[in-house]
């Protein structure tokens, strides 16, 4: 067994961490600004706009997706979208690797039609436009995806829309041109197969995007805020479904097995972070005669992130390998547990950190406490914990019925 990163893996990182140094982290506190200045803070911000022109000029974009990164496996990928959740507000966006638009661009590749990819596949890929994921509703437990409740009717040539949304991640940026909307087009099909996915063009009359959901409080500006959106008798063209009637369960699955992996990626970067600032900070202070660092449960504080964050790197590495050797399905239990593990692994990591600040660990002069509340919310998004568990524990006890 080879833990070691391949040649190509390893000059993309050694070019990725030297944009992040000389770009990236730069770009933080001037995208702050941009956003406090900003008349509409839901605008992309001129820093992303120049950081993605030199991203993209640096030959660092789509690296996630294969046909357009020379073919870049999850395993070459897991190291690099690492390097980008150190900054999860700036560089995977400035890479062209910000969920959801990632999910929604495979969605594109694998189910959509030559129509469909010309008009919002290409201007995806290259980072003109945003996209929406809407599958959650207000009124549903949506963590089973099955209680979805929005209608897609067809009518003549068309697909009419009723239903409300939340946290539909993106869609308060005006440049967030497109949604793709899960409903249900057969009650009285089988659970799994009443459910469909349809195109809605942001502009289409009927669809109003009612307010922005907060996170702790923080708006989430700089990946375009959380909405809720109201479909009203939404009429689009029939050639707006993806895929077929039926086929939105499929779909949903397929979009998240690779999106739980990107997540869980950037995650190890943002506690690799989280413990490098920590390690800064308790040796450049003193308390009761010594470096803060010289204590007992500091030691035991940092030790413990490096093995933790070890474990969930080590997990995502196997499950990246997976996906490349025996598909998503066959890394279906890997998938699952490094969704499990890794945001609360990370989310120990930074309550360890913030601690170690103190005061400032919570202040907005850090960037801890803004990353345990991005860490946090990925213990509901994209499925809560639980429904994970359940789902992993099932396959295990199978072997024994
Ligand atoms: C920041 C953020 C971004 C998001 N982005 C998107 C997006 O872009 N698009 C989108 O469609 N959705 C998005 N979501 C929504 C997210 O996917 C849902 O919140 C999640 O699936 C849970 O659904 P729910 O909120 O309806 O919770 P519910 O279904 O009401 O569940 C509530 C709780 O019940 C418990 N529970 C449920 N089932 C079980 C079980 N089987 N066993 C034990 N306990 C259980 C869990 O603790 C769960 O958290 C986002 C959410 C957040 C917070």
């Amino acid at each position: 067994m080879d833990f070691a990163y391949d040649a190509k893996t390893e000059e993309l990182r050694t070019r990725l961490l030297a944009f992040m140094d000389s770009h990236v982290y730069p770009a933080e506190a001037v995208l702050e600004q941009q956003l406090r200045d900003a008349a509409d803070p839901w605008e992309r911000q001129p820093i992303l706009e120049e950081l993605k022109a030199e991203a993209r000029g640096q030959g660092l974009w789509n690296l996630f997706h294969p046909e357009h990164s020379d073919g870049l496996t999850n395993l070459q990928y897991a190291p690099l979208a690492e390097i980008t959740g150190r900054s999860p507000h700036l560089a995977p966006e400035a890479l062209n690797c910000a969920a959801p638009d990632t999910g929604n661009m495979e969605v594109l590749t694998m189910f959509g039609t030559d129509e469909q990819k010309k008009q919002w596949l290409q201007p995806l890929l290259d980072g003109e436009i945003r996209s929406a994921f809407c599958m959650t509703e207000p009124d549903v437990a949506s963590s089973d995806a099955t209680n979805i409740a929005t209608r897609i009717e067809r009518d003549g040539d068309d697909y009419v829309i009723n239903g409300r949304k939340w946290w539909s991640s993106g869609a308060m940026n005006p440049n967030c041109a497109i949604f793709i909307v899960m409903g249900k087009t057969d009650l009285d099909a089988e659970r799994h197969r009443q459910q469909a996915m349809i195109l809605v063009p942001r502009d289409t009359p009927g669809v109003t995007v009612k307010r922005a959901m907060h996170v702790f409080g923080y708006g989430d500006h700089a990946h375009g805020g959380h909405a809720e959106i109201e479909f009203a008798d939404v009429r689009v063209p029939a050639s707006n479904l993806i895929a077929g009637e039926g086929e939105g369960f499929a779909i949903a699955q397929a979009r998240l097995g690779p999106g739980r992996i990107h997540h869980c990626m950037r995650l190890i970067g943002m506690a690799e972070r989280a413990l490098e600032l920590m390690c800064r900070r308790v040796t450049s202070r003193v308390a009761f005669g010594k470096p803060i660092a010289a204590q007992g449960v500091v030691h035991e504080w940092i030790a413990e992130s490096r093995v933790r964050i070890e474990q969930a790197r080590l997990l995502v590495l196997k499950t990246a390998w997976l996906m490349d050797t025996v598909g998503n399905k066959g890394a279906h239990t890997e998938i699952q547990a490094i969704k499990i593990g890794t945001p609360s692994m990370t989310e120990w990591v930074l309550d360890k950190a913030i601690q170690a600040h103190g005061g400032a660990g919570v202040s907005q002069d850090f960037p801890l406490a803004e990353l345990w509340a991005a860490t946090r919310t990925l213990r509901l998004a994209d499925g809560p914990d639980e429904v994970h568990r359940m789902s992993l524990a099932k396959r295990e006890l199978k072997k024994y019925l």
